[in-house]
């Protein structure tokens, strides 16, 4: 069998000629050239007679082969396409704009969906960055329908990345329980873009909408879609009594003398903690501030029992408690506190929704936990579409196999 022959076989590209073989520094260079004589346009996909020029040594990078990396090399014409002006042409190995072929960008794929950063960098031989680039192709590969279609009940989530300057306003189906849409930004721009992108028969499609108790964000939904009955995530409701209890802790440090103060200062890990959940120390730190602090302890207990009201499932009793809590809140002399209960108090039909329904951001939690990971992890991309790529390949469901199994 003849060398070219041979590595023809061994590399598996298909409609690909081998024309002669080197080793350069770079590693094992590989002339190649399409089967079919003719050209196809890269903006079209149809034949064309004329080619225009040729760039000479254009490489692409395939898998390697043992300790080499392997490069395809050809020297790619410009076609005069009549419907799309001089283009480059399409190979049938890599897709237009790419150095890689197809089979090594299926492997960076499968590798980010399941290695970390290091290892894929490592093993694939490739900065971060064109892992970024790589797989926002090989995304829309995988993607046959759309994401956007039949969804009934959906999650508005938004994500800091970029050590907390940027943000991605996220869209899970808590039905199937994937992600269906991503975009950079937060806040209701960000949301009623993907109302837009729904379209209006696909808004009214929707029964349930969990969102965080921001008043834009609830603006958004009843506009783009009143009939959908909005559910505030339980989790940003118990984050917002886990602020009140904070900010009363620190008064509380700030008006102690010098003594207690300390003490105070030990109790945040404790105070937030679930009580089932506490070590004995933590135990006696909770007993503590009941002995001393009233105020602190009060405050404590308001954010258990909103905890537990929310726990509930029989709406009509959590009703009841919810307007005993509001109750107690505005009565508790704790600044915070009145406040939240003025909060929960205007989005008390939404904060029953969840109740009624056990519907939250948090249902879909290993779900937000793997975003979050994913996000951590994108560290060192330049670009949200990057990140949100990754999003995708990670959590909407999309299978890939090993390229040679
Ligand atoms: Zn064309």
């Amino acid at each position: 069998m003849r060398a070219t022959t041979l590595l023809g076989k061994i590399l598996g590209l298909k409609k690909t000629r081998i024309l002669g073989v080197t080793i350069d520094d770079v590693g094992v260079v590989v002339d190649v050239a399409p089967t079919t004589r003719l050209p196809y346009c890269s903006s079209c996909g149809r034949r064309v007679r004329a080619v225009h020029d040729r760039y000479e040594g254009r490489r692409w990078r395939h898998l390697d082969l043992a300790a080499f990396q392997v490069w395809l090399r050809y020297a790619i014409r410009r076609v005069n396409c009549p419907r799309c002006g001089v283009v480059v042409e399409l190979v049938p190995w890599a897709e237009n704009g790419s150095w890689f072929t197809y089979e090594f960008e299926e492997q960076v794929a499968y590798l980010a969906q399941r290695a970390d950063k290091t290892t894929l960098s490592t093993l694939m031989r490739i900065g971060w960055q064109t892992v970024g680039a790589i797989i926002q192709r090989v995304l829309p590969r995988h993607q046959s329908t759309d994401p956007l279609d039949g969804l009934t009940h959906i999650g508005v989530d938004e994500l800091s990345y970029r050590r907390h300057h940027e943000y991605v306003t996220v869209i899970v189906d808590h039905v199937k329980g994937g992600v269906v849409w991503a975009h950079p930004g937060k806040n209701a721009e960000t949301l009623n873009t993907f109302f837009t992108a729904l379209g209006k028969e696909r808004c009214a499609k929707l029964e349930a909408v969990t969102i965080d108790m921001s008043g834009a964000y609830l603006k958004a939904v009843t506009e783009a879609s009143p009939q959908a009955r909005v559910i505030f995530d339980r989790f940003h409701v118990q984050r917002l009594a886990h602020d009140a209890l904070d900010e009363v802790r620190r008064e509380e440090v700030r008006e102690a003398n010098p003594d207690d103060r300390s003490a105070l200062k030990n109790t945040r890990f404790a105070l937030h903690k679930n009580p089932w959940n506490l070590s004995t120390i933590e135990v006696a730190k909770v007993a503590q501030v009941q002995k001393t602090n009233q105020p602190l302890y009060r405050a404590y207990l308001l954010k258990e029992s909103l905890a537990a009201i929310l726990d509930g499932r029989q709406v009509n009793v959590a009703r009841r408690k919810l307007l005993e809590w509001i109750d107690w809140a505005t009565r508790s002399r704790l600044r915070p506190f009145c406040k939240l209960a003025g909060t929960v108090r205007s989005h008390l039909e939404g904060i029953l929704a969840y109740v009624a329904t056990g519907l939250s951001n948090g249902r879909t939690e290993g779900l937000n936990g793997k975003i979050r990971t994913i996000t951590r992890r994108s560290f060192g991309f330049h670009s949200a579409t990057s990140l949100i790529a990754l999003i995708f390949l990670c959590c909407s469901g999309i299978n890939l196999r090993p390229v040679h199994k």
